[in-house]
């Protein structure tokens, strides 16, 4: 027994004892006993009715007063009810914490009753299922996500795998899902919008069908001379025959030289910060080696540009980006025809810029000329030698310098190729004069 109800049946039997003791000096032993109870009685009863009247009240601040056992009482009720309260505020407080940690997650959730009737939603939820919080909540689950499939899965009850479908509100984006169960039957829905990854595995799959494609023709130019060469004795033929095989064999090596460019600008971090590149000293070089290709062609190839402008990029990636653009000038640019090439400042820019008046290019195609494999007229690109990714290259490179590409062209006119780069990445440098001084 508690110390303090040993004292309170001391109290009691004490009292008791001297009523009575009072009670027999007059007499009326029984009668005194009996009065004592009963203020006891009525003294316990008045307690009670202050914790009944305080339970009811709920005002937990002011603690009704008592002497003895009760008023301990009451402070161990005023205890635990305060205890409670800061733990219910502090349940109160995570639950908040989980529902906003929740809610911010792009990925939706969705917690179901036993029943399948949905008890709670995050914001994702709604942007990617369409089910609103609190609205939504006690509506079956199958009323809002109308698909086969999924009807499947939750009749199915084997939740281990995850299954792809259109979301309600957009038939645009995929999405995986997965049911989780927890607690005493409760599921927990997660989603998650896939539509990026589906493009990106898409895209993947068609690079490797290209890839596998431009590599197959040449490769069977190869093997069909190779087999044929084995009973041809003229030599004449057998030139001819090796010439074919060298041309496909360059091919292929361009192809896998620009495949290994665009790897590499994909994949690896830009170090087109820090290096000063002699813009006009590159484009004076690949100037010349354009009119040495297209000798054949007697193009006039002219170059005016500010030979103090100098940009901070990566060397190599600029060369690659001038080069491709000035080629494809050459490569598509008839006999006789001119290709002006311009390097200087316009409203604080420094652009690149190749004018030809060769063959032009639809406007429908123009949206696209960035794409790997894309090309207008694929037999011309091949005959000159393109692998359809020159211009991939260059929109990589561009975005590695802060660039933009613009592409100006009229069918049967001629093409402008731009490139305009930021304020930022300009270097002004005097050009280095050598003074004869004999
Ligand atoms: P390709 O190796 O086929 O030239 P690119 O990516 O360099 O590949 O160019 C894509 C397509 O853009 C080309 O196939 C061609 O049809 C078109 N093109 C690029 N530059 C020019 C140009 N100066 N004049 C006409 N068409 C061009």
């Amino acid at each position: 027994m508690h110390p303090s109800q040993q004292r309170e049946i001391l109290i009691f039997i004490i009292c008791i004892a001297a009523s009575g003791l009072a009670g027999l000096i007059i007499g009326k032993a029984l009668l005194s006993i009996t009065a004592a109870l009963l203020i006891y009685t009525i003294l316990s009863l008045r307690n009670q009715f202050k914790l009944h009247n305080w339970i009811i009240s709920r005002d937990g601040e002011s603690i009704p007063e008592a002497s003895g056992l009760w008023g301990q009482l009451f402070n161990e009720i005023y205890q635990i009810e305060k205890e409670t309260g800061s733990n219910r505020a502090r349940l109160t407080n995570i639950l908040q914490r989980f529902q906003e940690a929740a809610s911010a997650l792009p990925d939706a959730m969705v917690i179901l009753t036993k029943r399948n009737k949905i008890e709670w939603s995050n914001l994702a939820a709604n942007k990617l299922l369409g089910i609103n919080h609190p609205q939504d909540n006690g509506q079956p689950i199958n009323n809002l996500i109308r698909h086969p499939k999924f009807d499947k899965y939750m009749r199915k009850n084997d939740f281990g795998k995850t299954i792809t479908i259109l979301s309600p509100n957009n038939p645009e984006t995929q999405l995986t899902l997965q049911v989780i169960p927890f607690g005493s039957s409760q599921k927990l829905i997660i989603c998650r919008d896939i539509t990026h990854i589906m493009r990106l595995e898409e895209m993947r799959s068609h690079f490797v069908a290209n890839v596998s494609h431009e590599l197959r023709s040449p490769l069977t130019v190869l093997s069909g001379y190779l087999e044929t060469l084995q009973d041809v004795k003229d030599l004449k033929k057998i030139r001819r025959a090796l010439h074919t095989m060298h041309e496909q064999a360059s091919r292929m090596e361009r192809l896998v030289t620009d495949l290994l460019s665009l790897s590499k600008l994909e994949t690896q971090p830009s170090d087109a910060h820090s290096n000063d590149v002699n813009v006009p000293a590159m484009l004076l070089e690949l100037k010349d080696s354009a009119q040495f290709m297209s000798s054949n062609k007697s193009h006039a190839i002219t170059l005016q540009q500010d030979e103090k402008l100098h940009l901070y990029g990566n060397r190599d990636e600029l060369q690659s980006l001038f080069s491709n653009i000035i080629n494809n000038a050459a490569r598509y640019t008839p006999q006789n025809g001119s290709i002006k090439i311009s390097w200087e400042t316009k409203n604080d820019l420094a652009v690149f810029s190749v004018t030809d008046n060769g063959q032009g290019i639809p406007q429908k195609h123009i949206p696209h000329l960035t794409e790997r494999f894309y090309r207008v007229d694929i037999d011309r690109s091949r005959e000159t030698g393109g692998t359809g990714l020159g211009l991939a290259i260059v929109k990589h490179v561009l975005e590695r310098h802060d660039g933009k590409l613009l592409i100006d062209s009229d069918l049967g006119k001629g093409s402008t190729f731009q490139c305009k780069f930021p304020a930022e990445r300009i270097l002004i440098k005097q050009p280095k004069c050598n003074l004869d001084l004999t």
